[in-house]
């Protein structure tokens, strides 16, 4: 890291500790050159990509959103709340970790898709028949047998 007084590259680490409950690390630091001493935060990245539409348009993701999708597909099934949020959590954990700035939203689909594959079949099938937007009826027969061969995963 640079000094930001010399712009010189050798700076060295002189304390490190945990601040914000252990959500950040503040590090003192001193430069080889000038001996100036300064301090650097570092929080762990938790933004959420952007979701890229079909149509190439960018918008921020939207938990919401994601929520209000679920629930929809779930309405009047025995799911409780905190499942839906368990999976809502998972999702995100996923869309995260992929470490990307921006995901196409099919892979939001195709997340939300494996959440509720394992949540409920009627849900799952509610789901997916809107948002793979099936042409014909052997596509959905399709789609109906790989869910039911709960062992066959693609990934
Ligand atoms: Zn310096």
């Amino acid at each position: 890291m640079h000094c930001p007084f010399c712009g010189a590259d050798d700076t060295k680490v002189i304390d490190s500790r945990l601040v914000a409950d252990g959500d950040q690390v503040r590090r003192r630091r001193e430069c080889q050159a000038c001996q100036e001493r300064f301090t650097t935060f570092e929080t762990a990245e938790l933004v959420m990509p952007r979701i890229v539409k079909r149509d190439g348009t960018r918008e921020p993701f939207n938990e919401d959103k994601l929520r209000a999708g679920l629930q929809r597909a779930l309405e009047k099934r025995p799911v409780s709340t905190e499942t839906v949020e368990a999976g809502i959590s998972r999702i995100m954990h996923r869309l995260r970790s992929s470490g990307e700035r921006e995901l196409p939203s099919a892979m939001v689909g195709e997340e939300v898709m494996k959440e509720l594959r394992q949540m409920d079949a009627v849900a799952y099938v509610r789901f997916a028949s809107v948002y793979l937007d099936f042409q014909d009826v052997r596509e959905f027969q399709d789609e109906i047998r790989r869910m039911r061969a709960p062992n066959k995963t693609d990934d």
